[in-house]
């Protein structure tokens, strides 16, 4: 049996027929992860707390308990996802050795669900990154071709689901951190409106920007998981409240009327990708979708504005990563009280997080800040007003994740522009707090997979999702490297 080649619904359907435990998926899941660890997708493996778990859940079973769609099911969760008694490390040698003292709610409400935690996956340290390079842990691989990148930052939650060693995981998303490892990785990732779900326990790196989600194989899985971490958390002041998810909505029948931003198509898109995700456009208007060119003329600030608040943002956040109140302690000699920081936060931070810290506190200095973050605010708000006025018109729009294939290791890991401009296509919707998802379309002449990401109005999950099963049905069959 595989994993890979089984969706949530089928699991649990096998899991009620008893045709297979808890236990038996689970030690599957950790024969694919020990198997595949070639790949780095995990930081830390929980095996003898998820057998010891999983063996508890098989009681449950035996006892009749009604189990829920994820009951029993072996998931990953992003290293910056706070996991009690798990070690949880951001990916960061300032955290290397840091035990999570408290769930985060998303992983709470898994839990109450029924999965068991395999893992914590590897990401780019503190979620900064679009390769998954950037950790003290190594680089993540790439299961299509291990010479190239996953994308990043939550490369292992991406790579642990194509390879087939979990049924589902958890990632971030701050300006793209599901979607484009998604997209590299060929599976779906949702990035949920911001607020939806609890960022309670997330590490935080921008906290305006940040968002918790789901990778998994298909959209109804990903519909799944999300139905079970959404929902109002007192813990977050900035969490919504309301039921405003309800996965019944769903219909993968329904016909929209989906824009196509012109700015999506920009001069560094890739041929390819341009081409499938053109034929895509095309079945969607074939099967009944009115399909509109439409203009974001703000869009072409978006990039600029997230690397100027992004990186203020994080300059805050990671101003309690000090090695006293917060971090990995220095053990050498030092002079005075600055020179501990400096050597705690030296030797425990990586060039990437030390290249925001300053960049971040050169923007918010005085004489900096009117010009730069003040600026960069105003833009945002444009930008999200630009959203707001294509939605009249539209419900949906549709475009590339990225532009560009997923890239060899190494390519652009010492050039940081080049690594912010393959960001260029999932910002804008972090900016505006708006969902988005991304979903395997094609794959590139040497087999690397295509996304293709559908954007909504705030709080349109439902209709995203639906319009992301009819994309799936239109593209049909889709393997898992696993499988080849
Ligand atoms: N690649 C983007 C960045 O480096 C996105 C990161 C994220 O979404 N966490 O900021």
């Amino acid at each position: 049996m595989l994993i890979a080649d089984h969706s949530i619904k089928q699991l649990n359907k096998l899991l009620k027929a008893k045709e297979v435990s808890v236990t038996e998926l689970t030690q599957l899941s950790l024969q694919e992860i020990e198997s595949s660890a070639d790949l780095n997708a995990f930081i830390t493996v929980n095996k003898d707390q998820a057998l010891a778990r999983a063996r508890e859940l098989d009681k449950k079973l035996l006892e009749g308990e009604n189990i829920n769609p994820l009951f029993g099911l072996p998931v990953g969760i992003k290293d910056t996802i706070m996991t009690e008694g798990i070690r949880t490390t951001a990916a960061s040698q300032i955290l290397s050795d840091y035990i999570g003292v408290y769930d985060a709610t998303t992983v709470a409400k898994l839990k109450a669900a029924g999965v068991v935690i395999v893992g914590k996956n590897n990401c780019d340290e503190f979620a900064m990154g679009g390769s998954g390079e950037y950790s003290a842990f190594g680089p993540t691989f790439n299961p299509w071709d291990k010479e190239r990148v996953p994308g990043g930052s939550s490369s292992g939650s991406a790579v642990a689901v194509a390879a087939g060693s979990i049924v589902f995981s958890l990632g971030s998303d701050t300006g793209g951190s599901i979607r484009q490892p998604a997209a590299f990785c060929g599976v779906v990732g949702l990035k949920p409106t911001y607020g939806l779900v609890s960022r309670y326990g997330l590490i935080a790196m921008a906290s305006s920007f940040d968002v918790i989600g789901p990778f998994a194989r298909t959209v109804e899985d990903a519909a799944l998981v999300l139905s079970a971490i959404a929902g109002h958390d007192r813990h977050d002041a900035t969490s919504l409240s309301g039921s405003l998810f309800a996965l019944d909505k769903i219909n993968p029948e329904k016909k929209f009327t989906i824009g196509i931003p012109v700015q999506y198509f920009s001069k560094g898109l890739a041929s390819e990708i341009e081409n499938a995700i053109r034929k895509m456009i095309d079945k969607l208007a074939n099967a009944g979708h009115k399909v509109v060119e439409v203009s974001l003329p703000s869009l072409d600030y978006a990039l600029a504005v997230y690397y100027v608040i992004v990186p203020a943002e994080v300059s805050s956040n990671l101003a309690k990563f000090d090695g006293l109140r917060y971090g990995r302690r220095f053990a050498g000699k030092v002079d005075d009280i600055i020179d501990y920081y400096i050597k705690a936060r030296g030797e425990g931070l990586g060039e990437e997080a030390k290249r925001r810290i300053l960049l971040g506190t050169f923007i918010l200095s005085a004489g900096y800040i009117d010009k730069y973050y003040i600026q960069a605010q105003k833009a945002r708000t444009k930008i999200k007003q630009d959203f707001d006025k294509i939605f009249q018109e539209v419900d949906l729009l549709i475009g590339p994740t990225t532009p560009t294939l997923p890239f060899a290791i190494g390519e652009k890991s010492n050039d940081p522009v080049q690594m912010y401009l393959s960001d260029v296509y999932t910002v804008a919707v972090n900016i505006a707090g708006l969902p988005a998802l991304s979903v395997p379309i094609a794959l590139s002449q040497n087999n690397l997979p295509i996304g293709m990401q559908i954007i909504g109005p705030a709080l349109s999950e439902d209709k995203m999702l639906s319009l992301g099963r009819a994309i799936e049905a239109l593209r049909g069959e889709w393997s898992f490297p696993i499988n080849k």
